[in-house]
């Protein structure tokens, strides 16, 4: 789950990381207030999941609150890289002599947590990266993790002077500490930005929450943005359905994610389009089989909806059931071709065909069968 400017540094907050007062809002009114209660220059914010907001007329300084007023009015306008802002961030503005990069970000390949820093911030620091990679300095940390004397190694040689350099390695220290205690896979400061009395602070805040984690952080419901979140992803995740929507138009219902990829291969080998990735899971209970159907049903325009079930922990006759269960209380309007095979399998068959449904046991034929359907639907 990617985070939002303001939530990312409301968990920088807690870790102590020096950050600049600020609230969220809404609507140009409340900017203006926010910025009446802060008082002095006021930077506004739009809060978007996207890089280069600065560039896109994003981030704009107010000097009263009728000036914030107005620039949140036109912020809240704004549509940056295909996304409507809906809320703005209104901050203490900071003075800046020098933007600085700094960020955790994990390695995959080197499989550690990575340390990047540059004195090149504020831009983009993919930019840096392409022209100047020398300017980046990075540091793996090691699995007995990051010492406040790495620290202050890596920070020392771009600051200017030792105090500086000390705010800096104390903040990375902090950083740290929101990558892992937060279960992060990115935390990044771009600006860290030095003010013309000397002192550091994160000016932004981009953090990426490793979701494998999220049955450890209850708080993590309260930073999800429902504006962000499809209602098929709501749903399937708080189902405990692993789904992905894609753009074809046949939908699949599959348990255990490897059948869902092939799955997935065998449709496209036939020369159909998959319309998702949907894995319902080893158990079969039918509450699960009805979120299935609506799910694909509303999110995608799927012309056929293929069940393709596999019964090893799975009972046949469970998914049988869920189907009968989901089809008498809300009828698909696309036609339904049904694969199973595996435990219960003949108990199965006789609950569908009692209800006026076949099932076969072949994938290929199946795969064929929904194919051809699909296309007499769209014909
Ligand atoms: P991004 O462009 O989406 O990364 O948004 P940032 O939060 O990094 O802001 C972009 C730029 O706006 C920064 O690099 C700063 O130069 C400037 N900026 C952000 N906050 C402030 C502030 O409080 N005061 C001043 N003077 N400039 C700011
Ligand atoms: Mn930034």
């Amino acid at each position: 789950m990617n985070l939002h400017e303001y939530q990312g540094k409301e968990l920088f907050a807690r870790f102590g990381m020096p950050v600049l007062p600020g609230q969220v809002a809404g609507t140009p009114e409340e900017a203006r207030d926010i910025a009446a209660s802060l008082g002095g220059t006021v930077v506004i914010k739009a809060q978007v999941q996207a890089g280069g907001r600065g560039k896109a007329g994003g981030v704009k300084l107010a000097h009263n609150p009728d000036e914030a007023y107005d620039k949140a009015r036109d912020i809240l306008a704004l549509t940056i890289k295909g996304l409507p802002v809906h809320k703005v961030l209104v901050a203490q503005a900071a003075d800046i002599a020098k933007e600085y990069y700094c960020a955790i970000v994990m390695d995959r390949e080197k499989k550690a947590p990575l340390v990047m820093l540059s004195a090149e911030g504020g831009v983009d620091i993919e930019e840096v990266a392409k022209t100047a990679p020398e300017k980046i300095v990075k540091f793996h940390i090691p699995l007995e993790g990051l010492r406040s004397y790495h620290a202050r190694n890596l920070m020392t040689p771009l600051f200017p002077d030792f105090k500086q350099a000390s705010q800096a390695a104390d903040i990375l220290m902090r950083l740290y500490r929101v990558y892992m205690e937060g279960d992060c896979s990115l935390a990044e400061i771009n600006p860290l930005a030095v003010t013309p009395e000397g002192k550091v602070i994160a000016l932004d805040a981009k953090v990426v929450l490793d979701d494998n984690a999220e049955f450890r952080h209850k708080d993590w419901d309260n930073w999800r943005d429902p504006a962000e979140e499809t209602p098929g992803a709501r749903l399937a995740r708080e189902k405990g359905l692993s789904y992905v929507k894609l753009d074809g138009d046949i939908g699949c219902v599959v348990n255990g994610a490897g059948l869902a990829m092939a799955t997935m291969d065998v449709i496209k080998h036939y020369g159909g389009e998959p319309a998702n990735f949907l894995d319902i899971g080893g158990s079969s209970n039918p509450e699960k089989v009805t979120a299935a159907l609506k799910i694909i049903t509303t999110e995608s325009h799927v012309r056929g909806i293929l069940f393709n079930i596999f019964g090893g922990i799975t009972r046949c006759d469970d998914v049988a059931n869920g189907i009968v269960a989901s089809l008498t209380a809300s009828p698909l309007s696309v036609p339904l071709v049904i694969r199973l095979t595996g435990t219960n399998e003949e108990k199965a068959r006789q609950i569908l065909n009692d209800f006026g449904l076949s099932a076969t046991t072949s994938m290929d034929e199946a795969v064929r069968m929904v194919i051809e359907k699909a296309q007499e639907v769209g014909a």
